[in-house]
């Protein structure tokens, strides 16, 4: 029999960040909020697995949130990364990785014609958003509530009551002024989007959506949908914005648009194309691109951006994963996983819709389908906390909210995912029989 988990040297550690970092952490969903208790200090991790200060071992689902698909610490990765820290860390001067980089990304995905590298899917998102606001002279933007764009002034808004309210801010330190230029429709509704343009047909510079959703948990688009969007952005001259921060290259080897076949005018992403470093991009049609300065009117720049460490990572990230293989064999066992929690969570009696997306799915507590914001918020979060600590005593390391994603990467083999059932059954009798007492 294992030892017990101890945190004890974690939830020390909290307590002396608590003293200089702002909530002890450097971003809110990190601090374990949505599901209780103090969060984990991770120290190391290699292939699928991750350990913390108190030396448990997990295997890891969250994967630092999507981005190291091709697992921690992979040596090519590492021996890319390592070159190019001994050639020099930062130059702020082209470099022609950058060009090597965006050709591949270029290739994979058919929208982009033109892009520029960026730190951050929060930045990426604001640039493009800046740039469909220039090249068509309009204001408006159109999110879908409970997609997540990065914490942007404009993106942090949530839906007031009816389809046609103007947002309001999700943020303190939000201006109303730019709120309003907000407007929010609930996910997978066409009609919702329709009323919009109707009501403002002039004034909508882009709609942004993450074609896959992924920060409401995992809810797919119903068919038709990104079709139905790409008609009425054309309709009513406003650009369509694919954010694939999370899908870029987590779906296949490209974009949404691979699978789905709709095209974006524009696209946002990160997380994998860094292979773990801080990296963002955002492209699509040359004609909008060509807006960006130093051609264009359109500012936007960064000390950073392109940095070569990153592009090693990037680089070797995608040539991994543009080897034959490597999205079939993750798929099934994301499946076979995904599958086996529902059926777990069946015979314990447990409430569970379980919604997945090539590698990647989110078991929501809840009985029903899950299509949109208020079908994933219907999900039970007492039940998600007890699940999440009851995976992270048994050495499974899962996002520590409902509203996320689990994630394989190419590491994840049979065995892991077999222990994985095994401490999901676990968590889920016990969760069962908590319902009963
Ligand atoms: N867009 C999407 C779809 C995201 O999931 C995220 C972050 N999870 C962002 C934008 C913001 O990216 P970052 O955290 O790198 O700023």
């Amino acid at each position: 029999m294992a030892e017990p988990f101890c945190f004890d040297i974690s939830k020390n550690l909290f307590q002396e960040a608590k003293r200089f970092l702002a909530g002890g952490v450097d971003s809110p969903v990190r601090a374990f909020r949505g599901v209780g208790g103090t969060p984990v200090f991770l120290r190391k991790g290699q292939g699928c697995r991750v350990w913390d200060e108190d030396n448990n071992e997990y295997i890891d689902y969250l994967l630092s949130w999507g981005p190291m698909i091709a697992g921690h610490g992979n040596p090519r990765v590492i021996g890319a990364m390592s070159l190019a820290m001994q050639k020099g860390t930062s130059f702020g001067a082209p470099t022609k990785e950058e060009t090597e980089l965006a050709h591949m990304i270029c290739d994979a995905i058919p929208s982009m014609e033109l892009m520029r590298f960026v730190n951050s899917g929060t930045e990426a998102v604001m640039s493009a958003l800046r740039l469909a606001r220039a090249f068509t002279g309009r204001d408006k933007i159109i999110k879908l509530i409970g997609c997540y764009h990065g914490h942007w002034d404009g993106m942090l808004v949530k839906a007031g009551s009816g389809l046609a309210t103007l947002g309001v801010p999700d943020s303190a330190g939000v201006p109303e002024a730019f709120a309003q230029n907000t407007l929010v429709a609930p996910y997978n509704d066409l009609e919702a989007i329709g009323q919009l343009f109707e009501a403002y047909p002039k004034d909508i510079a882009a709609l942004i959506v993450e074609p896959v959703a992924a920060n409401m948990g995992v809810v797919l688009p119903k068919p038709g949908y990104l079709q139905g969007l790409r008609k009425l952005t054309e309709e009513y001259g406003a650009l369509l914005i694919f954010d694939e921060v999370i899908t870029g290259f987590r779906l296949t080897y490209g974009s949404v648009q691979n699978i789905y076949g709709v095209k974006p005018d524009l696209l946002c992403l990160g997380k994998i194309i860094g292979g773990g470093m801080p990296v963002g991009a955002y492209g699509g049609r040359r004609d909008i691109m060509e807006m960006v300065a130093p051609d264009g009117p359109v500012y936007q720049a960064g000390t950073l951006s392109g940095n070569p460490v990153a592009m090693a990572a990037g680089l070797v990230t995608l040539r991994i994963m543009a080897e034959p293989g490597t999205y079939d064999s993750m798929e099934p066992k994301a499946e076979h996983l995904a599958m086996a929690l529902k059926k777990a969570a069946d015979s314990a009696d447990v409430p569970m819709y379980v919604s997945r997306a090539g590698s990647m799915f989110t078991a929501f507590f809840t009985p029903q389908e899950v299509t949109d914001y208020e079908t994933a918020a219907a999900s039970n979060l007492k039940m998600y906390s007890l699940y999440f600590h009851g995976m992270l005593k048994r050495g499974i390391y899962i996002a520590p909210s409902q509203f996320e994603a689990c994630f394989l990467s190419i590491a994840h083999g049979d065995d892991e995912i077999a222990t994985t059932i095994k401490a999901a059954r676990q968590a889920l009798i016990d969760i069962g029989k908590s319902r009963c007492a």
